[in-house]
């Protein structure tokens, strides 16, 4: 079976010795597990495990010991480290056998087998608090050094095959064996090991619908050989394709990109509220020329029905997507629209009745019954998820499982996983425990807030706090570098998330960044629409974008500069506003919008007319918007004051000025922060709390306002301002 490295066209060998050799045995492992899982053809993100069973000095009695080492529960091969790896005395673990033996009631799905995976604990080596997962005896119960188990593609379609025990003979000609279909457990590994016994020529097994292990004594050969049997199954599935008679052919033509586009920011949001009525979601646009063919494709709807066969995949992707089937030549959005409404319908009763027939009576109560993968064609695959990074996961997952049934049509008959198999995973104690186990979700979890003007200042602050809140964060700004720089940070802090799948923007983190002029209606709405792509929809929406222009010595101010104040401070935030209301509309989901106006808005003072004017309207705009965007969003300002500190509304000239006005001493020399502090601190001084107000107290007011923790509060003002008796509202 060795081949040479060259030989391989359907995987990317990626192993160096250069770079393997100088690590540790434990390293060594998590290289090879990081390589394997950089190639999706390989194992699906957050897929498959691996292993090593390692030489160790017990830290006890400083014997040498036998130490498995084999990726822990959750965690995914690309992203991980040497935390995710659980190590376990293989002594101790080979003990528990015996526990097991003693049950009377034992085999796939006894409560005894589930019990095990409490037991694994027991076995810890070294103190490491890596939790380990059901795949454990896998890998523990295989009498060889190093094992790795994948979910390929090419070998999934195998396993996913009418005649896949046949195929496995005729594409592995017996170096590989095969087991059926059965739940990942304590009783698979004594089937693997049992099978390894009877056959100990096998170097690997396909395992029904689920996926393929192989074995050997050295690390290097584990990998090589994965990538050997890999390459195998897919050179065989190549020679096989049905190239333009792939899914029966083509029943329908993908739109043009612009056409697409259009429809998909229209469909988007009225999607998003219609799976969102029990949780919200985040949604991942995909669409490859791969998925667009069996979107097209005559056999869709049958496929689709048939669902996705590798647990590993439906636990994400459930068990069967909806497929609407839409003429997209010749039907219209509209009627797009009512096919998907009617097609939710079917899709939560098919779920419904799916958890009747098949639960137990200790099953868990039924989940969300929504699909969490939508099909259309001529568009391709709308993904949700709780997070950005799941729904690509979503995506992904959905798009290997069109892999695997062309691949698998190819050389049989496609076949999933039958429907109480399935629910017994989906629906499995020890998954729900999981679940249960899980930190409760953030205050905006699953929301989308976009932030204008988080270039700078207040917004930058804000997005920082609403991102804190798991929120995922549009940094909007007239300077679109600024506000690249504010979602780079917040990319940075959070990271980008495991999942690979989504199409131009909708391939995003948790963060991006977006340009905005918002005194121009079509630059808001064309920001919007982006946003809607990258995640399908649009929650809180915070407005912080202001201008202040002080007039010269003598009070005199020119009428554009009057004109520029308003347009920023009062027209743009209703043109948000109103560009907003029709994605909101769209969506039906309760959400807010704040503006920021002024303690000025309240103080008539001398020197800052337009400014304060402007804010005073702004003030009572927040209250008509509430009037006319209720009962749908909640719309509330926040008034700010003398705020200096990192804010490009005081700028260094305006600082001099003030100082100066104020005949507060100074030196020229001094740093603008420097000159800001004093200024801020004479500002304290006239206020009832004393401090200087910060940047964060006011990200603060603008999150709390936003949240669920101020939802029976709308058209108010309130003011963080340290307490300024001349702008109590009366
Ligand atoms: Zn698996």
């Amino acid at each position: 079976m060795a081949m040479k490295i060259q030989e391989f066209e359907h995987v990317n060998y990626l192993w160096d010795d250069n770079v393997a050799d100088q690590l540790d045995a434990v390293e060594r492992l998590r290289y090879r597990s990081n390589i394997l899982g950089a190639d999706q053809r390989i194992t699906n993100t957050g897929g498959g495990n691996t292993s090593s069973k390692i030489k160790m000095t017990d830290p006890l009695s400083g014997a040498e010991v036998d130490v498995l080492w084999v990726k822990g529960s959750g965690g995914d091969l690309r992203t991980s480290t040497r935390a995710n790896f659980a190590s376990l005395y293989m002594d101790k673990f080979l003990s528990l056998k015996n526990i097991y033996d003693k049950s009377d009631v034992r085999g796939v799905k006894t409560e005894i087998e589930d019990a095990m995976v409490d037991m694994y604990r027991h076995t810890t080596y070294g103190l490491n608090p890596a939790a380990s997962s059901i795949d454990t005896p896998l890998h523990g119960l295989i009498a060889y050094r190093h094992v790795d188990h994948m979910h390929p593609i090419s070998a999934i379609a195998i396993a996913a095959s009418k005649d896949q025990e046949g195929l496995t003979q005729e594409v592995f000609g017996g170096e590989v064996g095969w087991v059926p279909w059965q739940r990942p457990g304590f009783d698979l590994g004594l089937v693997m090991r049992n099978t390894l016994k009877a056959n100990p020529y096998l170097k690997g097994l396909i395992m029904g619908q689920h996926g393929l292990i192989n074995w050997a004594d050295d690390d290097k050969a584990c990998y090589e050989l994965t990538l050997a049997l890999v390459e195998r199954a897919a050179h065989y599935i190549e020679q096989h394709d049905k190239g333009e008679k792939t899914f029966s052919g083509q029943k329908y033509k993908s739109l043009d990109e612009t056409t697409r586009n259009e429809i998909l920011i229209k469909l988007l949001p009225v999607l998003r509220g219609k799976v969102s009525q029990s949780n919200r979601f985040i949604g991942t646009v995909h669409m490859t020329e791969s998925v667009l063919q069996f979107v097209n494709s005559v056999d869709a709807p049958r496929l689709a029905e048939i669902g996705t066969s590798c647990p590993d995949h439906f636990l994400r992707t459930k068990i069967k997507p909806l497929y609407v089937d839409w003429n997209p030549q010749t039907e219209s959005v509209g009627s797009l629209l009512e096919k998907l409404e009617a097609g939710l319908v079917k899709y939560r009763s098919d779920y419904a009745s799916y958890y009747e027939a098949c639960k137990h009576p200790n099953s868990p109560a039924m989940r969300d019954p929504n699909p969490t993968v939508i099909l259309i064609p001529g568009l391709g695959l709308i993904a949700w998820g709780k997070n950005k990074s799941e729904s690509r996961v979503t995506a992904e997952f959905y798009s290997l499982a069109i892999e695997v049934m062309r691949a698998s049509e190819a050389i049989s008959e496609y076949q999933g996983l039958p429907r109480q198999e399935a629910f017994d995973i989906e629906y499995w104690l020890l998954e729900e425990a999981k679940l249960k186990r899980m930190p409760p979700e953030k205050e905006f979890a699953r929301n989308i807030v976009v932030v204008i003007g988080a270039g700078s200042g207040i917004g930058k602050a804000t997005a920082h706090r609403v991102a804190k809140e798991g929120a995922h964060v549009v940094c909007a700004d007239l300077s679109e570098s600024t506000s690249q720089e504010t979602a780079d940070e917040l990319v940075k802090i959070y990271g980008v998330g495991i999942g690979v799948a989504g199409t131009d923007i909708s391939g995003c983190g948790p963060a991006i960044g977006l340009g905005v002029d918002i005194t121009k209606r079509e630059s808001i709405k064309s920001m919007l629409e982006k946003v809607v792509l990258a995640y399908g929809g649009v929650d809180n929406i915070i407005v912080t974008a202001g201008i202040f222009v002080s007039p010269d010595k003598n009070g005199y101010m020119p009428d554009e500069k009057w004109a520029l104040t308003y347009a920023i401070n009062v027209t743009g935030p209703y043109l948000v506003a109103d560009e907003a209301k029709v994605i909101w509309q769209a969506q039906g989901l309760k959400t807010s919008l704040v503006i920021t106006t002024s303690a000025n808005g309240a103080v008539a003072k001398q020197g800052s007319v337009a400014y304060d004017t402007s804010k005073a309207a702004a003030n009572h705009m927040v209250r008509e918007l509430a009037i006319e965007l209720s009962p749908l969003v909640r719309v509330n300002g926040l008034a700010p004051a003398t705020v200096v500190e990192g804010s490009n509304m005081f700028p260094r000239d305006r600082v001099v000025s003030s100082l100066t006005k104020y005949n507060i001493a100074f030196d020229e020399s001094e740093t603008t922060e420097s000159l800001r502090d004093k200024l801020a601190v004479f500002y304290a001084q006239r206020t009832l709390t004393k401090s200087p107000i910060t940047l964060a107290d006011q990200a603060e007011v603008a999150y709390l306002l936003s949240s669920s923790k101020f939802s029976k509060t709308t058209g108010q003002i309130i003011s963080v301002d340290g307490g300024l008796h001349e702008a109590f509202l009366r």
